[in-house]
């Protein structure tokens, strides 16, 4: 650490991304990736005209993506912000309503970004435990006065609350901000985004990088009150008024665009997940139904650290957590279909092996 660096961050906590390690070729099923292309709509768009485009400067307003966000989900553009993936517009959530020792909460297993969020920013903050079949305790955000901060569905337990329990901890107290990070709400879930019409205290966040394949274009946006989108786009001219790359304007405008092509995609995931938790549940696994694009299992005769070791002697790369409530659990990405039956044809062979 530098001289320079200030006493503030010495508690601070980076986010550890999903590996990407580089020695061989992996079936890389470990940080909820997509192994479907962008629409060739988004293709298009960024072509060479964006090429040429890019000797200017891209719009810092973003109204073009904006407004077509706004278009798929029945509001304007002033009700919508995009950023540098959904990461970077909890960021300047952060940066613009959460100053130290400020008081919010989300669940002991969730997001690990919140946490990271928490302590850069210094907030104090509290970590509601799960439940013992790892759904939340929807009374302890309502009956809390701290803001609060929940992925829906959850990751990785890939579990959801229903909208009607989100209203309840919204309606509770309109002074109190509720950041709802909805990165997997495609994958057959109710999305809390017409609830903004109704409270100004509700922040929806949304993600390009899964339900849309484009996670290296980074793109993500919020749907909130006038308000609260006004502050944010305050805070981001203090910081990076063009934030947003001409190429993710343009790509990301024709991925929200081609709505054939996004339901096709969603389908297709859903339908390799279904198959693939049938699977696992055919060899005897407890698995975790969820509506996310990723399954969530416990593996039978072998430890899920094990487990997760022997896929990755095998060139499959797979995520588990080494926290005591989940420990035993290994979360897996929704690949092709057939990536899928690589990794089932291995899961089969490492457990007959551990007979
Ligand atoms: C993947 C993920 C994100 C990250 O989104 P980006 O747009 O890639 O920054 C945010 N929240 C949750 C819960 C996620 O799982």
């Amino acid at each position: 650490m530098s001289y320079f660096f200030l006493d503030e961050y010495k508690n601070m906590e980076a986010y550890v991304p999903g590996e990407q390690p580089k020695d061989r070729q992996y079936i890389k099923l470990n940080a909820n990736e997509s192994s479907l292309p962008p629409s060739p709509k988004v293709m298009e768009a960024m072509s060479i005209a964006q090429i040429n485009g890019m000797s200017h400067y891209s719009d810092p307003h973003c109204t073009e993506l904006r407004k077509a966000i706004g278009a798929a989900f029945g509001f304007g553009y002033d009700q919508v912000f995009v950023g540098n993936g959904a990461d970077e517009v909890l960021g300047f959530c952060m940066l613009a309503f959460f100053k130290p020792g400020m008081k919010v909460c989300f669940p002991d297993i969730t997001y690990d970004f919140y946490r990271t969020y928490a302590k850069t920013y210094r907030l104090d903050y509290e970590q509601f435990p799960i439940k013992e079949d790892m759904t939340l305790d929807v009374e302890d955000y309502i009956n809390t006065d701290r803001d609060v901060i929940l992925a829906n569905p959850n990751n990785p337990t890939g579990l959801s609350l229903p909208v009607s329990e989100i209203e309840r901890i919204v309606a509770k107290n309109p002074h109190r901000m509720v950041i709802i990070d909805e990165a997997y709400v495609d994958y057959g879930n109710e999305s809390c985004v017409p609830l903004v019409q109704k409270y100004d205290n509700l922040v929806v966040v949304q993600t390009f990088s899964k339900s849309r394949n484009m996670p290296g274009a980074r793109i993500g946006f919020a749907i909130s009150s006038k308000g609260i989108i006004d502050d944010m786009n305050k805070i981001k001219f203090t910081f990076n008024p063009f934030n947003m790359s001409s190429l993710a304007i343009a790509g990301g405008t024709a991925a929200i665009k081609d709505q054939e092509y996004f339901h096709k995609c969603v389908a297709e995931v859903i339908r390799i997940r279904e198959e693939f938790e049938d699977e696992l549940t055919g060899l005897g696994f407890e698995v975790i139904r969820t509506t996310t694009n990723f399954t969530f299992f416990k593996p039978k005769g072998i430890s899920a650290k094990k487990m997760t070791e022997e896929l990755r002697d095998r060139g499959i790369l797979v995520r588990h957590y080494d926290e005591e409530k989940v420990k035993d659990y290994i979360r897996i990405t929704i690949g092709t279909k057939m990536e899928m039956e690589i990794v089932l044809n291995n899961i089969k062979e490492i457990t007959a092996e551990c007979k």
